[in-house]
């Protein structure tokens, strides 16, 4: 079988600075697109290793995707070890100095600064190997290269700019590669392997690997034989089985339909911390749906900033159905935000009870269109990190449900395996 091996090269990785993203990058991706990565080396800046790690992979004939090595600086030698190994030499590109020199030039009427600076190292970034196919870069300036013959490409180092370049990397390797196998990708929030392998079966002719979600499972399904209608018809039953739990992004489809409808939501919490504000805030455009949060670690900012009654604390404590319900209430009126979640638990490792062990969890649920405010029990006991994740993960997941998915239909979400969580009285 014809696989694909990765050469990741650059020193900063192997001297331990900066964690591998890319092998993880092409690892998944080239799963999900059906294909099968044999090996992947980590190997420092230099041209025996790089050469030695390029003989010993084509004589295999897979495909070779390399990383790293093609910016400005002396150390990286992508260029010149490729020119050598296919008895080329490196030219100039053209359109690739274009961009380098408009980008200067661009930098320079903006900025005073240019300590250091140096345009003939910049144009390095321009220099590809004679004869390679040329995979433009749309976030950098250093162009990607493709040999068809060996088959190889490669890329810059920096992740962004790998994504960048990704569509035209599989073109190439569907180019390159007669055999691929059909993948299926099921997202399945709130819903452990364990918990599928307990309520499915996977025929045997399927290959399921599984990733985390940061709540939850991704499931990617390959047919042992490439029968596709196996594959179908076992994904359309796990979306049988889990209504309201495949959505590729929750989060992302609730803020579309905040879009769509005109309305904006708020968060209110206690042990996420802000994790939901951040998660709201690495949207691009959010700022339409979303004028902030509130974030009320103790009781005091509960009560003074949410406006939870001293009663409801003292009655119930801060970790209770009641004191969420009016933590979202609250966060209503001090965003003006009109739907809202809230979050209230026991993250640990101290601070639990009998009647309320470390990784209890309420979540609320308000909106200001509606009379009611409602709230659901959980229990995550899974350390501060996987806690607060499932926390706020749950949250959103109840609210692409409740919006999206029920499509404001309650009683059917209320009743349905997760919404069944959440009630208006305890
Ligand atoms: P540059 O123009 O920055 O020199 P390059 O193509 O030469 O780009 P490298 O020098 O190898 O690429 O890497 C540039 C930066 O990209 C590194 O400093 C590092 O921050 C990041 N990077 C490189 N390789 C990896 C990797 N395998 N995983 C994560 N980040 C990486
Ligand atoms: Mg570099």
């Amino acid at each position: 079988m014809k696989g694909i091996r990765l050469l990741i090269v650059g020193s900063e990785v192997t001297n331990g600075f900066t964690l591998d993203k890319n092998t993880n990058f092409f690892a998944r991706e080239l799963y999900k697109n059906g294909f099968t990565v044999l090996e992947s080396r980590i190997i420092r800046d230099n041209v025996s290793s790089i050469l030695n790690a390029l003989s010993d992979y084509s004589l295999t004939g897979d495909f070779i995707i390399m990383s790293g090595g093609l910016g400005p600086t002396d150390d990286d030698l992508a260029v010149d070890v490729l020119a050598e190994f296919t008895g080329s030499r490196a030219v100039i590109h053209e359109a690739s100095e274009h961009r380098v020199r408009d980008f200067f030039a661009k930098r320079a009427s903006h900025t005073r600064t240019s300590a250091g600076f140096s345009l003939d190292r910049a144009l390095r970034q321009a220099r590809i190997v004679e004869g390679c196919e040329v995979l433009h870069n749309p976030v950098g300036l250093a162009p990607a290269m493709f040999f068809p013959s060996i088959p190889l490409v490669s890329l810059p180092g920096f992740p962004r700019e790998i994504e960048g370049i990704w569509p035209q990397v599989l073109q190439a390797i569907e180019q390159s590669m007669a055999e691929k196998t059909e993948t299926t990708e099921v997202s399945l929030w709130a819903i452990s392997e364990s918990g599928l392998s307990a309520s499915m079966q996977v025929p045997s002719e399927l290959e399921f690997g599984v990733h985390a979600l940061p709540f939850g499972t991704r499931l990617f399904l390959r047919a042992s034989n490439n029968d596709r209608s196996i594959l179908h018809s076992f994904g359309q039953s796990i979306l049988d089985r889990f209504p309201g739990h495949t959505a590729e992004n929750p989060l992302l489809e609730f803020i579309e339909y905040l879009k769509k409808t005109g309305r904006t939501m708020t968060t209110a919490e206690s042990c996420t911390g802000g994790l939901g504000a951040k998660l709201l805030t690495d949207i691009p455009g959010v700022s339409a749906v979303y004028p902030g949060s509130i974030v009320a670690y103790a009781n005091s900012v509960k009560e003074n900033l949410l406006g939870v009654s001293a009663a409801t604390l003292d009655t119930f404590g801060a970790v209770s159905h009641q004191t969420a319900k009016e933590m979202a209430r609250g966060a209503l009126s001090v965003t003006g935000g009109q739907i809202s979640i809230s979050i209230t638990g026991i993250a640990g490792p101290d601070g639990g009870s009998d009647e309320k062990p470390v990784g209890t969890v309420y979540i609320g649920i308000a909106d200001s269109r509606e009379e009611h405010a409602m709230a659901g029990k959980f229990f995550f006991p899974f350390g501060r990190d996987i806690f607060r994740n499932a926390s706020i993960h749950t949250a959103f997941l109840a609210l692409y449900q409740k919006y999206v998915y029920y499509n404001g239909n309650l009683d059917s979400w209320l009743h349905s395996d997760f919404g069944k969580n959440f009630t208006f009285q305890e």
